[in-house]
């Protein structure tokens, strides 16, 4: 086994076990929403009950989104273009796919798509209540 073996063989098992991560945190939000449904309605505020509707909505569709670029990622290895940046076709730097494992632009061309796009996908969701004053302090 090369060592460019080794690497992606560390990379399959590594997507392959934050897929699984993010699978049972998905299974989570159905039990989270199975409990909700069933006790104590009456008692939380709908204001309130309906803010931690659309959050756990709003995380429920990151996690999917993550979900995703895990399993593109897992395609692109399987194809042999992981690594591979999809803007310039060069290699995308070991270290940065260390670091964010499902990378599809190599360093420059992300800081080029960050600089340019404005709506590019943040991080994570950013929830704001629509049609009510802001809680008091
Ligand atoms: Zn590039």
């Amino acid at each position: 086994m090369t060592t460019t073996d080794a690497f992606y063989h560390a990379i399959a098992q590594r997507l392959t076990e934050r897929r699984r991560q993010l699978e049972a945190e998905l299974e989570h939000f159905e039990t989270w929403n199975m409990a909700r449904l069933g006790y104590g309605h009456a008692l939380v505020d709908d204001a309130g009950a309906a803010f931690d509707q659309a959050t756990q909505l709003a995380l429920r569709r990151h996690t999917e989104r993550l979900l995703a670029q895990v399993d593109e990622a897992l395609a692109r290895l399987e194809a042999g273009t992981y690594g591979i940046c999809e803007q310039c076709g060069q290699t995308i730097a070991v270290e940065r796919l260390e670091a964010v494992i499902d990378a599809r632009l190599c360093v420059r061309c992300q800081r080029q798509q960050d600089g340019a796009a404005t709506d590019r996908p943040r991080p994570l969701p950013t929830f704001r209540r629509t049609g009510a004053a802001p809680a008091p302090a």
